[in-house]
């Protein structure tokens, strides 16, 4: 009885386990599908220096652009992109496509060379040497100087790293790009990381910023943290701000750069011209 029973049970439930499993199989075919058509695109979003409101660089950021369902954010793709074993193409593309739009920035007179392109990679990136050898490619076809160039990385991804991973920032950090360790404060921040790891920067993640104009303890900790992060030689990045009033506290306590929805939202890369116009105005009136 028991044993009809089983069977029964998974009789009921096979359509639905199948129908889930194509439409999933369906969507990995439309994301390889979309990674050779062009189909993602880049949206780029300001981080900008506090004191000038200069816009110091931008980070990329993909998005999924699908035909049925309109634009697919990275939270939803980037992790399907992961298991379908797709996401060293989707990183490559990225790579690829953000440094040839810095390189037509450049070109185009619109970016001097303090002007840099933030890229977030994956842990399986890190984790591979043929993603240094993309890098070290994609600089020498393209021209564009190294130091022009951030990957962003969070510390999940490199925590949970071994050994040769470290090696691997080691190799990406000797062609000259910096590195930066993205959402800072969110994983398992520890101090001995800060200090042994070869970063150059680290992204303050948004929920530090969250209260900072209600909360009477949070500037105090934002103090901290951003004197924490200078005596391990290190510069912060603060994401998030979607007020003038956070990035007014920001600055006064001696934050140098910001990124967030109060500066700008991503945008597609036929708006940075704009934004890059409207920011010389003010910084030099
Ligand atoms: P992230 O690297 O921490 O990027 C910051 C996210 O916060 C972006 O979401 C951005 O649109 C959003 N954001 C920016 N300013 C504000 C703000 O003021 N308020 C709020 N609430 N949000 C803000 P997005 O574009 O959806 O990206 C989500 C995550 O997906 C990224 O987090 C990054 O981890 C990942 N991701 C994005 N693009 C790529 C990529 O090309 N490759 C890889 N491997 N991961 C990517
Ligand atoms: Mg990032
Ligand atoms: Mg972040
Ligand atoms: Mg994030």
């Amino acid at each position: 009885a028991s044993k009809a029973e089983g069977q029964n049970r998974l009789h009921r439930f096979e359509p639905a386990l199948l129908l889930m499993r194509r439409l999933r199989s369906q969507l990995v075919d439309d994301l390889r599908a979309a990674i050779k058509d062009d189909a993602l695109t880049l949206h780029y979003q300001p981080v900008v220096e506090l004191s000038t409101g200069r816009i110091e660089g931008v980070e990329a950021l993909v998005r999924w652009n699908h035909p049925t369902r309109g634009f697919i954010m990275p939270d939803e793709f980037i992790p399907l992109a992961e298991e379908a074993g797709l996401i060293s193409e989707l990183g490559l593309w990225v790579l690829r496509t953000a440094v040839g739009q810095l390189r037509a920035w450049i070109d185009a007179s619109l970016v001097d060379s303090r002007f840099s392109v933030r890229i977030n990679i994956s842990a399986t990136d890190l984790q591979s040497l043929q993603f240094i050898e993309d890098v070290r490619n994609t600089l020498q076809e393209t021209g564009v100087k190294p130091e022009q160039v951030v990957l962003e990385l969070t510390e999940v991804a490199i925590v949970k790293g071994n050994e040769l991973d470290r090696y691997s920032l080691g190799g990406l950090r000797g062609l000259g790009v910096g590195i930066e360790i993205d959402d800072f404060g969110t994983g398992y921040s520890s101090i001995s990381y800060l200090r042994r790891l070869p970063v150059d920067r680290v992204k303050v993640d948004r929920s530090l910023i969250t209260g900072l104009e209600t909360d009477p303890s949070q500037p105090a900790l934002v103090a901290a943290v951003l004197q924490l992060v200078r005596a391990c030689g290190l510069e912060a990045v603060w994401e998030g701000v979607e007020t003038a009033e956070q990035a007014e506290i920001l600055r006064a306590l001696g934050c140098s750069s910001a990124q967030g929805y109060y500066f700008s939202r991503p945008v597609p890369p036929d708006q940075i011209p704009e934004l890059l116009a409207d920011q010389q105005e003010s910084a030099n009136p």
